[in-house]
């Protein structure tokens, strides 16, 4: 019996997950962490005999630890995520999601079983951030640019490299992608302005979401361990944001004026190496064409259990102007006349000024089918057993800094070595979370964003930045909490 925890099963890809563990009950011994209440009882009611439901939430930390207790894996799926991530605040997030994530690592060390227990972490594609036309392909081991505001990015990566780095035998990050079926309560919230037309986005369905950390507990291999990976269904699977509703029969652009829409610091990409995970963990269960009908009848299920009268399309736009209004939307800002949050948004007013009125001025985008690659700042084309202390410090290097560590055997991409970054920061990391994954140093994701000076001295994430703000008047915003401040909760 294969003993798994799993938090976040009343989410729409943990209670996916729970259906499928609970056809294995001869194979495996769920524990399925989730808030009490009535509506979860629901939720879980048809699988209560096959499964142990732990009750309780991501933020009960010394639950979390006593839970590790003889666990073999854990599907960390749970987290508080935007829109909602963004009522609750800052540090519920951090606290929420990397104090979760810091609790059962806690777990898994105090009961020794940093051999025994596999963890499977899911992450974000949004902790690589916004990524216009035309570098909107991309793949792991891409910069972490996490868009400003963002603490469920922010979140999610210092998560990751917690895993990454925690010496487990076992982990994997999957950094999930575009989900559908969304979570609907984001139609009512401001982030329906924050996704340019021409955003760039790989798909997937929740019930292969789900899917997924039921293969990976029965199957992964070994080879799996130790990475990272993109979670997108592949060719057919990527769409832009217009192209997105177009297949679902809307219409992006009848609902909203280009003016009304953030060009900057949203995220999603296309995924250069998404076929990698399916590959070694074949989980996927639907084509492109089933994925969109299912999509389809979805939505009209949610406007039938909406009720009430159709709206025209002018009254659709209105209600969509409303919603833009609120606290946190463009439209918002705008009338605020917040510099900072347009700064952030559309790069500047005067770029802000520059968007046509009408989108007959704006080209539909058809996405370029040719990636553009970022360099790693490494040669790829080496075996990772050639690997060497010359690599990482020509890897430094690009990233505007240093390896400090004097000597390093060949291809042991996972012991700690000493880095610095270009502003002085001295670090330690294993080089496949630097080379591999993409994490760099921690120091510069807390306090402030601050990613003008990032670029300046970083070329490997100037790659992500330069493109698209360079000819902008440099900005940093202050963060309201960061990973340091959930660390401390954590020092003995
Ligand atoms: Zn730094």
């Amino acid at each position: 019996m294969k003993k798994v925890f799993l938090t976040g099963s009343t989410g729409i890809m943990g209670l996916e997950a729970v259906k499928r563990f609970a056809e294995h009950p001869d194979e495996i011994e769920l524990y399925a962490l989730a808030r009490p209440g009535k509506k979860n009882e629901d939720k879980l009611a048809p699988y209560a005999d096959k499964i142990n439901i732990v009750w309780g939430d991501l933020t009960d930390f010394d639950l979390l630890t006593a839970s590790m207790e003889d666990m073999d894996y854990v599907c960390h799926v749970g987290a508080l995520l935007p829109p909602l991530a963004d009522d609750f605040g800052a540090e519920a997030t951090m606290r929420t999601n990397y104090g979760s994530t810091l609790a059962m690592l806690r777990g898994i060390k105090k009961f020794h079983q940093e051999e025994k227990t596999h963890f499977v972490y899911i992450g974000t594609v949004e902790e690589v951030g916004h990524r216009s036309p035309p570098m909107h392909w991309g793949r792991i081991g891409d910069p972490l640019q996490p868009p400003v505001y963002c603490y469920y990015a922010l979140s999610k990566i210092a998560s990751e490299r917690a895993v990454a780095e925690s010496g487990l035998k076992y982990w994997a990050s999957v950094r999930q992608s575009f989900q559908n079926p969304s979570n609907p309560i984001a139609a009512e919230y401001p982030i329906i302005g924050m996704q340019p037309d021409d955003n760039c986005s790989e798909h997937i369905d929740c019930e292969s979401s789900g899917n997924l950390m039921v293969e990976i507990v029965r199957n992964a291999p070994d080879e799996f361990w130790g990475n990272a990976y993109n979670l997108g269904g592949g060719e057919g699977f990527r769409f832009t944001n217009y192209d997105f509703i177009k297949a679902l029969h809307g219409d992006f652009r009848k609902d909203f004026d280009p003016k009304w829409i953030a060009t900057r610091n949203y995220h999603g990409h296309f995924f250069m190496d998404s076929d990698k995970l399916q590959e070694l963990v074949p989980y996927r269960l639907k084509t492109p064409q089933q994925f969109l009908k299912d999509e389809l009848m979805h939505q009209i299920k949610l406007i039938k259990a909406k009720g009430g009268p159709r709206l025209t399309p002018e009254q659709n736009k209105e209600q969509k102007k409303e919603i833009l209004l609120k606290k946190g939307g463009t439209l918002y800002y705008l009338e605020q006349g917040d510099e900072e949050a347009i700064k952030v948004y559309y790069g500047s007013r005067e770029l802000y000024e520059q968007i046509p009125e009408s989108w007959d001025d704006i080209p539909v985008y058809v996405p370029d089918p040719n990636p553009t690659v970022m360099d790693h700042g490494y040669d790829e084309t080496k075996p990772v057993s050639e690997l060497g202390l010359e690599d990482m410090q020509k890897a430094a290097q690009f990233r505007g800094g240093k390896c400090l560590s004097e000597s390093m055997n060949k291809g042991e991409m996972f012991l700690p070595l000493r880095w610095q970054c270009a502003l002085g920061h001295e670090f330690e990391a294993k080089p496949n979370t630097i080379l591999k994954l993409g994490h760099w140093c921690p120091e510069c994701l807390t306090g402030e964003w601050d990613y003008f000076t990032q670029a300046k001295v970083n070329p490997y994430f100037a790659q992500g930045w330069d493109y698209l703000h360079s000819k902008e008047e440099p900005y940093t915003v202050k963060m309201e909490c960061d990973a340091k401040a959930i660390e401390k909760l954590f020092e003995e």
